[in-house]
């Protein structure tokens, strides 16, 4: 064994003994440091400095109580959590997730792929993570109006528009942004630029609805424009039914592709003619109801209750899963393999399981990780910082454009860095070996703090 894979193996069993029990957090990790192997081989004065151990423990994590009422005039009562991970570039920045799997475990693994992810945009934020296991399913408007409320009552003292600034995730979109910085604005006065997701009329930014869903696809048809094809006829699986798998479906089709499937918790659609999204639109954002739904105006379409969406066995070129973590084990990798699937892009986070990822290895796919493929929604987040900052609102296009840009970039420095290390296409690599180095040498300018 070479003196790195020594290091490397000591940090990780460090981790694994303290975390023991977070399941999710020791996944990300364990995905992570084998990685940067090549990285630490080339670079002796990184391992020497021991900035790894350092960055492996979040800055700090504030764990809180909700309480709340529900309409019956139950005391309810949830767990709020805020991780502030890492400062080195920029504020910490990172979404929200009211989720009931929330714990944290799923807290800290999200924003530890957050650092990675806000450093290649290439903007200047840090990473972090926050939100509540509490279920926003089938709960009334004023539920979830007064859950926001509570929730920012403790929230607001750890963060601000120069220190942390939340945003969406699962279960937290327009709606709860909006409770969210009444209160905060409530208490603290008018500070446009604490939270990012704001709707248009108050500070949002144009775009950044659709960024995390648009950034996907055009992270996929830069790789696919190097290979020297594209979008165009593509047959693409989705897995989620949220804002991402919404705007990702939205611009597969915008460029040609055709898009047969869709999914929530409870299900999966399989349009052969081709998902129409704007129905999904309606289902989830107006009327916040089921997927299975969908059949009502296409009864052709098959709904298939209890099962993944990654079970189907069928031709596809594409699979982009929106959903959420761990939705793909080794077992519906190889479906996927099967299927012929070229490209895999994870518009959620950590959406495929390590085993998952071994599969995609070793059949040569082009596996694009969430802290790569995803980080359109994060990138527009900064941008909407910084309009807040200028007091300007940009134009959709100007957005647009920037996101591509940005998403470009994103690509290039994967495939360029993994290039340099002699482990070409290896995107994952790419990922967290530039991020890791920027992060790491910007730690290490600051001292030990
Ligand atoms: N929740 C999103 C993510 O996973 C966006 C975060 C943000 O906009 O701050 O990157």
């Amino acid at each position: 064994m070479t003196k790195v894979n020594e290091y490397l193996k000591k940090i990780q069993s460090k981790v694994a003994a303290k975390d023991d029990g977070q399941p999710e957090y020791l996944q990300a990790i364990d995905e992570f440091l084998p990685t940067i192997e090549p990285f630490l081989e080339k670079n002796p004065d990184i391992v020497a400095s021991n900035v790894l151990e350092e960055l492996l423990e979040p800055e700090r994590i504030v764990q809180f109580r909700v309480p709340w009422q529900d309409d019956q005039g139950n005391w309810q009562v949830n767990r709020g959590f805020r991780v502030q991970y890492n400062s080195a570039l920029g504020p910490y920045k990172g979404g929200l997730r009211f989720h009931p799997t929330v714990n944290q475990s799923v807290m800290k693994f999200l924003a530890f792929e957050q650092i990675f992810k806000n450093c290649l945009t290439g903007l200047p934020i840090g990473g972090g993570k926050g939100g509540s296991d509490f279920d926003p399913k089938e709960k009334s408007d004023e539920e979830i109006m007064r859950f926001c409320q509570s929730f920012m009552m403790e929230l607001q003292r750890h963060i601000g528009a120069d220190m942390d600034i939340p945003a969406g995730d699962i279960g937290v979109g327009g709606r709860e942004i909006g409770y969210l910085f009444g209160m905060y604005k409530k208490l603290n006065g008018y500070q446009a630029g604490v939270l990012t997701g704001k709707p248009l009329a108050y500070w949002g930014s144009q775009a950044r609805t659709e960024a995390t869903g648009y950034g996907l696809v055009y992270f996929v048809e830069h790789l696919l424009q190097d290979k020297k094809t594209s979008l165009t006829g593509k047959k693409i699986q989705v897995s989620g039914s949220g804002n991402v798998a919404i705007y990702a479906m939205e611009k597969c089709q915008q460029l040609g592709a055709k898009v047969y499937t869709c999914s929530d918790s409870s299900g999966y659609i399989y349009d052969e003619n081709g998902i129409d999204v704007k129905w999904v639109k309606e289902i989830k954002e107006v009327r916040r109801a089921r997927i299975s739904t969908y059949v009502d105006k296409y009864p052709k379409a098959k709904y298939v209750s209890g099962q993944s969406v990654w079970t189907i066995k069928a031709d596809f070129d594409i699979a982009l899963p929106c959903a959420t973590q761990n939705e793909i084990s080794a077992e519906l990798a190889e479906i996927l393999v099967a299927n012929g699937v070229k490209v895999v892009a994870e518009g959620a986070n950590m959406p495929s399981s390590l085993a998952a990822v071994k599969v995609f290895e070793e059949n040569d796919l082009y596996y694009c990780p969430g802290k790569a493929a995803n980080a359109g929604g994060v990138a527009v987040s900064a941008l909407e910082m910084a309009q807040n900052s200028q007091r300007a609102q940009w134009s959709f296009e100007q957005v647009d454009e920037e996101l591509n840009k940005i998403m470009k970039n994103i690509y290039e420095t994967c495939r360029d860095t993994a290039y340099d290390y002699g482990i070409p296409m290896n995107i994952l690599a790419g990922a967290n070996i530039a991020s890791f180095e920027k992060v790491a040498r910007a730690m290490i300018s600051q001292g030990l703090v």
